[in-house]
């Protein structure tokens, strides 16, 4: 079965609104393990959502609209679906009631084009509105199934996941359960990650490999088709056994987790304490770790040591190091991470002194930072050479220093 979307509305053309309700119906339709082929937008206009209608029904088994189901004039989704389909459109009177009620008990006046709201494509499945008016429908003319939906996402969420779902695993006999897989990777391009695997991408039956690229991250989501859950799990752990085989030390996490997440895990899971000494960053290391509940038994305190005088006054990093080698060092790195350490009692700390840009400073370039970390027994400093916007190499700093952090700590056996 393939699927296509059509997003109905000019306000997405004109660049107002973001495509959202096209992304949130793919991301469940994949979890179905329906392949969508193509996404379409298309402006309030009934000849060129005719023709997208037309192209669509050429093409793809199931066509799922969103949008222009109110009752405006520029609301003509359900028209342009039951012309293309033959078909007349009537009166839902559950539909009719649900609406009158509604201005009743809001002791609202109920304008004539609110009953349009109410009129279905004659012969249709309706699916329930919860969290408005306009019901969706879905039409099976010859081969095609269209779904409509309307555009707020408050209201098409919900019927898709309690109305639409439903109906399409008991329809449409799709029995064979769908199980999934994220691997998350840090440090290596997605190009890289690619070559390594190309033999296991290329042969791919059961499960697929898809690989993503995010900033600085790319992810492999591989998904099984099989109906029995064991059997499920044996397949997935073959095939990241064979992927681990090969890019493993890049493997940082699954699913949803970010990488500060998995670090405050780790953490978290093996009783040790973190604090943090953070110059270019400004705090957005401390930010991140303060932002899961239970962060007072992992996270000590952090410093943002900006100015060179904190570095000196509060971390102790004494004044002639920094003549010598200037902030914008390794060996300042190391003292801030030794310093934050001792100030705040913890069990490991991490530091983050750099050039965020955009001009030099002590005569380093942009994106040039150095990431410390001391251990309850080593000690180490990693230094960068980041690339991007001010924004963008504080931001993928951090990353770094989860990601270096979370290897020390499996090295240095402090964590499983
Ligand atoms: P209404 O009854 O509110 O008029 P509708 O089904 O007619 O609903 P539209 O008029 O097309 O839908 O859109 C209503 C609102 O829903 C838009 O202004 C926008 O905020 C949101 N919306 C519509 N389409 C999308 C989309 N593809 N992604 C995200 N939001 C959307
Ligand atoms: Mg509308």
């Amino acid at each position: 079965m393939n699927a296509e979307i059509i997003s109905v509305g000019s306000e997405l053309l004109l660049g107002q609104i973001l495509n959202t309700n096209a992304r949130f119906i793919s991301k469940e339709l994949a979890e179905l393990g329906i392949d969508v082929y193509v996404q379409t937008v298309v402006g309030d206009n009934e000849t060129r959502l005719a023709d997208a209608l037309s192209q669509a029904k050429a093409k793809s088994d199931l066509i799922i609209l969103t949008g222009g189901l109110g009752p405006t004039k520029d609301d003509l989704t359900k028209e342009t679906v039951a012309n293309v389909c033959g078909r007349k459109l009537e009166f839902n009177e559950e539909a009719l009631n649900y609406i009158t009620d509604y201005f009743i008990q809001r002791q609202r006046p109920m304008t004539e084009n609110n009953k349009k709201q109410a009129l279905i494509i004659e012969g249709s499945k309706v699916l329930a509105n919860h969290f408005g008016m306009a019901p969706g429908m879905v039409v099976t003319e010859e081969d095609c199934t269209f779904v409509l939906l309307p555009g707020p996402p408050k209201e098409m969420e919900p019927m898709f996941k309690f109305e639409l779902k439903p109906y399409l695993l008991s329809k449409l006999q799709m029995n064979t359960p769908i199980t999934s897989r994220v691997l998350r990777f840090f440090n290596i391009g997605e190009s890289q990650l690619e070559s390594e695997i190309l033999d296991l991408i290329v042969n791919q039956s059961n499960p697929t490999i898809a690989p993503l690229a995010g900033d600085g991250e790319v992810t492999l989501r591989l998904t099984v088709k099989s109906s029995c859950t064991k059997e499920a799990k044996r397949l997935l752990d073959e095939t990241e056994e064979l992927i681990t085989n090969r890019v493993g030390s890049f493997l940082y996490g699954y699913d949803d987790t970010s990488l500060v997440e998995q670090l405050f895990q780790h953490l978290k899971d093996n009783g040790l304490t973190i604090s943090t000494a953070e110059s270019l960053t400004g705090g957005l290391l401390a930010t991140e770790l303060t932002s899961f509940p239970g962060a007072s038994t992992v996270f000590k305190g952090g410093a943002v040591s900006y100015s060179t005088s904190v570095k000196e006054n509060l971390l102790g990093v004494s004044n002639t190091l920094i003549e010598e080698h200037g902030v914008i060092s390794e060996q300042c790195a190391s003292e801030m991470a030794k310093g934050a350490k001792r100030v705040f009692q913890s069990d490991v700390a991490v530091s983050l002194t750099g050039v965020a840009g955009p001009g030099l400073q002590e005569e380093k370039k942009p994106g040039t930072v150095y990431i410390g970390i001391n251990g309850p027994i080593h000690q180490k400093v990693i230094e960068l050479s980041l690339g991007g916007s001010r924004q963008a190499i504080r931001e993928r700093a951090i990353k770094h220093a989860c990601f270096e952090l979370l290897n020390e700590l499996k090295r240095w056996n402090l964590v499983k």
